[in-house]
C-alpha cells in the first residue's frame, strides 16, 4: 500500500509541475498581450521559382523576459485554448497594417499580399469579419493587400457559419488560403465546400517530394487546385531540387528556408527591395 502511495504521489507531482509550468506561461502570455510587450511579427517571403518576391506570410514571435523564446506552436495553442488568440490575432492585423503603410511610404509595394494566420477559434467569433475589416479601414489598407491563412485542423465545427464568413471576407476583396493542405482528415471536403483562393501544400509533402508516392500526390493536388482556379503555394521548401520538382508540376509560388527565413519587419523590407521583380 505504502509503495503504491509513493508512486502515485510522484506521478501527481510531475503532473502538477507540468500544469503549473503551463499555467505560468499562459499567464505570462496573457500579460504580454495585455501590456503589448515581448511580442512581434516576423515576415517570410513567398517567391516565384526564381526567388523574386510575390508576397509574404506574417508569423508571431514571443520572447518572454522570464522564460525566453517560446515556439509559436506552443503559445498559439495556449492562446486558442484560453481565448486570448482573439486579441493577439487582431493585434497582429494592426501590426501588419502599420508595416504595410510604412513600407508603402518607403517605396515598397508587395506585388501580391501579406497573409495572416487565422485559426478557427478566431473565425467563429461573432464579429470577426466586421472587426477585421474595421482595422483595415482604420489604417486605409485595401483588403486586396491581405490574405487569410486558415488552418484546416480546427475548422470542423460549424462549417456553414465558416462558409458565410469566408464569403463575406472575400466580397471585400480579401483572399483565403487553406493552410497545411493534406495534413487534416477532411482536406477534400474542405476543398469542396469552402470558398478559397489559395492552397498551401504542407511542408510534410514538400519534405519528401523526391519520393514516388509523395510526388504523385503533390502532382495530383496541384492539378486539382488548378482545375479549381486556386493558386498553389509550396511551404517549407529547403532544397533547390524541391523547387525544380514542384515547378515542373506547375507550382508557381514557394516559401521556405531555401529562399528566406521569417524576418523582422525592417530586415524583410530590405530583403524585399533586394529581391523585387
Ligand atoms: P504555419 O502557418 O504552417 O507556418 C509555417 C511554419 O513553418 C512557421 O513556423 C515557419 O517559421 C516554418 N517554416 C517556414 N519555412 C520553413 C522551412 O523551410 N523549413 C521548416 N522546417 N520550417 C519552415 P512558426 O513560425 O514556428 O509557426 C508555427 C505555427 O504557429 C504556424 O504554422 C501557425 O499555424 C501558427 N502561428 C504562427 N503565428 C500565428 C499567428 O499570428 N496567428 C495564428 N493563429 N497562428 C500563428
Ligand atoms: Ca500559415
Ligand atoms: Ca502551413
Ligand atoms: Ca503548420
Amino acid at each position: 500500500k505504502h509503495s503504491r502511495g509513493d508512486t502515485l504521489e510522484v506521478f501527481d507531482v510531475t503532473l502538477l509541475e507540468e500544469n503549473n509550468r503551463k499555467r505560468a506561461i499562459e499567464s505570462l502570455l496573457h500579460q504580454a498581450i495585455e501590456q503589448d510587450k515581448e511580442l512581434f511579427p516576423v515576415y517570410q517571403p513567398k517567391v516565384d521559382a526564381q526567388g523574386r518576391l510575390i508576397g509574404a506570410e506574417v508569423l508571431c514571435r514571443w520572447i518572454s523576459a522570464e522564460v525566453g523564446f517560446v515556439p509559436p506552436d506552443e503559445f498559439i495553442a495556449m492562446a486558442e485554448n484560453s481565448g486570448s488568440i482573439n486579441k493577439l490575432g487582431f493585434w497582429m492585423v494592426r501590426k501588419v497594417c502599420e508595416h504595410l503603410h510604412d513600407w508603402q511610404k518607403r517605396g515598397l509595394t508587395i506585388p501580391s499580399r501579406v497573409a495572416i494566420n487565422v485559426s478557427a477559434v478566431q473565425l467563429v467569433q461573432k464579429d470577426f469579419v466586421e472587426d477585421f475589416i474595421a482595422i483595415l479601414d482604420h489604417y486605409e489598407i485595401s483588403p486586396a493587400q491581405v490574405e487569410i491563412e486558415l488552418t484546416e485542423s480546427g475548422l470542423l465545427t460549424n462549417i456553414d457559419g465558416c462558409i458565410e464568413k469566408l464569403n463575406a471576407l472575400r466580397e471585400t476583396g480579401l483572399t483565403i488560403a487553406l493552410d497545411d493542405f493534406g495534413t487534416g482528415y477532411s482536406s477534400l471536403s474542405y476543398l469542396k465546400d469552402l470558398p478559397l483562393d489559395v492552397l498551401k501544400i504542407d511542408r510534410s509533402f514538400v519534405n519528401v517530394i523526391e519520393e514516388k508516392k509523395a510526388s504523385e500526390l503533390a502532382r495530383s493536388i496541384i492539378t486539382i487546385a488548378h482545375h479549381m482556379s486556386l493558386d498553389v503555394v509550396a511551404e517549407g521548401v529547403e532544397e533547390p531540387s524541391q523547387v525544380n520538382t514542384l515547378a515542373h508540376m506547375g507550382c508557381a509560388i514557394f516559401q521556405g528556408y531555401h529562399f528566406a527565413k521569417p524576418m523582422k519587419a525592417d530586415e524583410f523590407y530590405q530583403w524585399a527591395i533586394d529581391n523585387a521583380k
